[in-house]
């Protein structure tokens, strides 16, 4: 039994001009939600004390995320939540709200294939914050970690307080709050009048404007293949300006099962068990991350047909699904804008 951790699946390749003059860049990196962020920063060169001002600055917003949605901070407020009384209305901040909303919204755009309210059957599996040996559970323990769980007992009020109808119910933010908390970087980083950005966390990528050589952001897609290293082949190439890149996939987290069958960290909320079918990895583009982020994770549960027919109705969102066939080789399958959206050659 393996797991796998990845740190990114997308990565920040050259421009495409080698030999052409680079801009300055302030750049730096740090660590947030148990994974690295970056910021890259192409605006002309900032003064060492602007350096250290905005970085406090976004390491500000990003404390502040995690003391709001974060699942590992037992006194953030999502887990105070999920400690708290059914059916009491629990005040929550109002970024808290917006992503809970956002994710409650792709619950019912999806019918339960995204449900923020896995957390006992993801921990059951042995992929969330408890310290469990990733295992098959018995499926009486499983039938009582799913009646803990459903979008359907999460509502929202209008003064932004969660309301949960099970006592147990518990919100795991995990497939939105790293989108979102990239999107914070960036609003920090505009609100200086900063305009040609790149911001991460793991693989979550969201950019503006130019890059260092004055063109697109060039970003590369690894291919999702197991024990992803940095040096991993790549998929595909896109250029993107002021849009999000996200991916969701297997082979970041899992392990095989005494059947030998894979189980990854995503699980489908219909079933309650790991999502099971042929998507090795699906990777989106949108106008920001937490949208980005969710969709990826949506479009992995639902599978490459249903999947297809989701992103094809968004007006601004594309996606590539990356195929693993019996032989475990990979296919692409490109959603209709993605070629338009991200200058992607098949
Ligand atoms: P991501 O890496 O963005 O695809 O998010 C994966 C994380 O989302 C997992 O580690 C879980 O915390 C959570 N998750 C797993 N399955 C689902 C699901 N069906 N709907 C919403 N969140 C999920
Ligand atoms: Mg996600």
């Amino acid at each position: 039994m393996h797991i796998t951790t990845l740190l990114a699946a997308v990565v920040m390749l050259g421009g495409a001009c080698a030999r052409c003059a680079e801009l300055p860049v302030t750049a730096w990196q740090g660590r947030t939600m148990g994974s690295p962020y970056n910021v890259k920063i192409v605006d002309g060169k900032l003064s060492e004390s602007q350096v250290v001002a905005l970085k406090a600055e976004i390491e500000g917003v990003l404390t502040e995320v995690n003391r709001q949605m974060s699942n590992y901070q037992p006194e953030s407020e999502l887990s105070r939540f999920n400690r708290a009384a059914a059916k009491v209305p629990f005040k929550v901040a109002a970024e808290f709200a917006r992503v809970a909303r956002f994710s409650l919204e792709l619950s019912r755009e999806s019918e339960g294939a995204f449900d923020p309210t896995l957390g006992p059957v993801i921990n059951l599996w042995g992929f969330g914050e408890s310290t469990a040996q990733p295992a098959v559970p018995t499926p009486a323990a499983l039938r009582a970690a799913t009646a803990k769980t459903g979008w359907r007992n999460l509502t929202i009020t209008a003064a932004g307080e969660l309301v949960k109808e099970l006592p147990d119910l518990a919100l795991d933010l995990g497939a939105v709050a790293k989108g979102f908390a990239v999107d914070e970087m960036i609003r920090v980083l505009r609100s200086h009048g900063l305009e040609n950005l790149y911001a991460s966390i793991a693989g979550e990528v969201r950019v503006l404007g130019h890059n260092p050589h004055g063109a697109k952001w060039v970003l590369g897609i690894s291919v999702p293949v197991d024990h992803w290293r940095d040096n991993n082949p790549m998929a595909a190439v896109v250029s993107i300006t002021n849009q999000a890149l996200s991916s969701s996939g297997d082979y970041q987290k899992f392990f095989i099962d005494a059947q030998g069958r894979r189980q990854c960290h995503i699980i489908d909320g219909k079933s309650g068990t790991p999502v099971q079918h042929a998507l090795a990895a699906v990777t989106v583009v949108a106008p920001d991350s937490m949208t980005a982020d969710g969709f990826a994770t949506t479009l992995f549960v639902l599978g490459p047909q249903a999947g297809m027919k989701f992103i094809d109705a968004r007006a601004e969102a594309a996606a590539l699904f990356i195929v693993r066939d019996k032989d475990g080789s990979f296919r692409q399958l490109a959603s209709a804008k993605f070629a338009a959206l991200t200058g992607y050659q098949p």
